[in-house]
C-alpha cells in the first residue's frame, strides 16, 4: 500500500494530484494517529511487526505532501457508517466488524470515542470465561467464536478429534486456502452440522457481548457488518433480555426438536392452564424462565424432595443441590437418570441445553458444564418448575 495506489485511484476518477485535498486510510493493526504510523497488523505484509511503519508519510511523500490521516480500520468503517451509512443521525452508537477478526468502533456523544487509543475493541471482551482461545492467546473472548479466523482453529481441532464435517471440501473446491465467507454459506446451505454448530456459537457470542455493551452504554444504535454477518444473525431485543440467565456454552450433541418429542403424561394446552398456575405455565409449557433471585427455591437449603410441579414427578434430592450464585435453584445432579430429557435450544441467539421432565415434558431450566465435581455440571432450574417436600423429622 503506498502513494502509486492513491494515484491509481487518482487518475480512475479523471482527476490530478495537484486536485487531491487529502487522504484517508483505515488500516488494520495497532496505528498512532498523531505519528500516521502501523505496526502488529495481523494481515498486511511488511506491517506484521513490531516496529512502526510511516505508512502516513510514504504516501504523503508521492502526493506533492497532501494531508494523509490514518486511523484503524474498523473506526473508519464506523465513522463512515456514522457520516454516512447506517448510523447516521444517531449520537450514541456502536459499530461492529466481524471478519476474520471482530473489530469494534464507538460513537459516545457525537463522538469518535477513543479511549485511551483502543475503544470499542468489543472483540477481545470475555464471553466465557476459560472459554476457546482468541488470536491473542486469550481464552473466552467474543473473537475466539465469532471471528472467522478463530472459528477455522476451532473447526480444525475438531477434525483433528476425529469430527465430520464437509467445510474443507467445499473450501478446496472454490479454490480457497481459508475458510471464507462464502465457504461457510455454502456448508449452512448444506447442512453441515459442524458449520452449523459453530456459527451458532459466534451468534450467541455476538448477542452476549452485544447485549453487555448495551446494558453498560444504552446505545441508541448498534451496527453490526462484515463478512460473515447475514440475515440470520437474529439479535433482537439482546439487550434486554440475555440477562435473564447467565449464557454459557454447552456441548450437547443433542439436535432433536422439543416439539415433536413424546412424553407419557400427554395433556392439550387448555387442560395444563387449568392445572397450573399463569406463572407455571409460563415456565414450564411455554419454556419462561422466572427472574433471579425471585424464585422460591433459589436459596432453599432444607433436606427434602424436589418434585415436578407439572406431574409430580421426583427430579431432584436436597442433598445434590449447591448454591451456584446465579439466582436460580442450582443441582449437580438429577434424582434419577432417566428423571431428565434434554434438548438443544437455540433461542436468545445461544446454544444451552434444555432439560425438561421425563415424565410430562415440562420445561424445567437448563444444564450447564460449570458445577462442582462429581458430574462437573449445574442443572439451573426455575422454581416454578418445582413442589418441594420437606424432610420429615425423624420420629424416635
Ligand atoms: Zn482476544
Ligand atoms: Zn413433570
Amino acid at each position: 500500500m503506498n502513494s502509486s495506489m492513491v494515484m491509481r485511484g487518482v487518475s480512475a476518477a479523471g482527476a490530478a494530484v495537484s486536485d487531491v485535498a487529502g487522504v484517508g486510510i483505515g488500516a488494520p493493526g495497532t496505528i498512532d494517529t498523531a505519528a500516521g504510523t502501523v505496526s502488529s497488523s495481523p494481515n498486511l505484509p511488511g506491517f506484521q511487526g513490531a516496529e512502526d511503519v510511516p505508512l502516513g508519510a510514504m504516501v504523503a511523500a508521492g502526493l506533492d505532501g497532501a494531508e494523509v490521516k490514518l486511523d484503524n480500520d474498523v473506526r473508519v468503517a464506523i465513522l463512515g457508517e456514522w457520516k454516512r451509512g447506517a448510523g447516521r443521525g444517531f449520537r450514541n452508537l456502536l459499530g461492529v466488524w466481524v471478519g476474520t477478526g471482530v473489530g469494534g468502533g464507538l460513537i459516545i456523544d457525537g463522538k469518535l470515542f477513543q479511549g485511551q487509543g483502543a475503544a470499542g475493541e468489543i472483540g477481545h471482551t470475555i464471553v466465557e470465561p476459560g472459554g476457546r482461545v482468541c488470536s491473542d492467546g486469550r481464552k473466552g473472548h467474543l473473537e475466539a467464536y465469532a471471528g472467522r479466523g478463530q472459528m477455522e482453529a476451532e473447526a480444525r481441532r475438531r477434525v483433528k478429534k476425529g469430527k465430520k464435517t464437509d467445510l474443507f471440501d467445499i473450501m478446496e473446491r472454490k479454490g480457497k486456502t481459508r475458510l471464507a465467507s462464502g465457504v461457510w454459506a455454502t456448508a449452512l446451505e448444506k447442512k453441515d452440522e459442524m458449520a452449523r454448530e459453530l456459527v451458532d456459537d459466534a451468534v450467541w457470542a455476538l448477542a452476549t457481548g452485544l447485549a453487555s455493551v448495551q446494558n453498560l452504554l444504552s446505545l441508541e444504535a448498534i451496527i453490526v457488518g462484515g463478512g460473515l454477518v447475514g440475515g440470520s444473525l437474529a439479535l433482537a431485543g439482546c439487550g434486554t433480555s440475555l440477562t435473564n440467565e447467565p449464557p454459557a456454552v454447552s456441548a450437547s450433541g443433542d439436535t432433536h426438536s422439543t416439539t415433536s418429542m413424546q412424553f407419557p403424561i400427554a395433556k392439550t394446552d387448555a387442560e395444563w392452564q387449568k392445572q397450573l398456575t399463569p406463572e407455571q405455565y409460563r415456565v414450564l409449557r411455554e419454556k419462561g424462565t422466572e427472574q433471579a433471585f425471585t424464585g422460591e427455591f433459589w436459596n432453599t437449603k432444607a433436606a427434602g424432595t424436589y418434585r415436578c410441579a407439572a406431574c409430580g414427578e421426583v427430579l431432584f434430592v436436597s442433598d445434590t443441590k449447591f448454591d451456584s450464585g446465579c439466582g436460580w435453584p442450582s443441582f449437580y445432579q438429577p434424582a434419577g437418570t432417566n428423571v431428565i430429557t434434554e434438548a438443544s435450544d437455540h433461542s436468545l441467539g445461544m446454544v444451552r441445553t434444555e432439560v425438561m421432565c421425563s415424565k410430562c415434558g415440562g420445561h424445567l431450566g437448563h444444564v450447564f458444564e460449570d458445577g462442582p465435581q462429581p458430574t462437573g455440571l449445574r442443572y439451573c432450574i426455575n422454581s416454578l418448575s418445582l413442589k418441594f417436600e420437606q424432610k420429615k423429622e425423624e420420629k424416635k
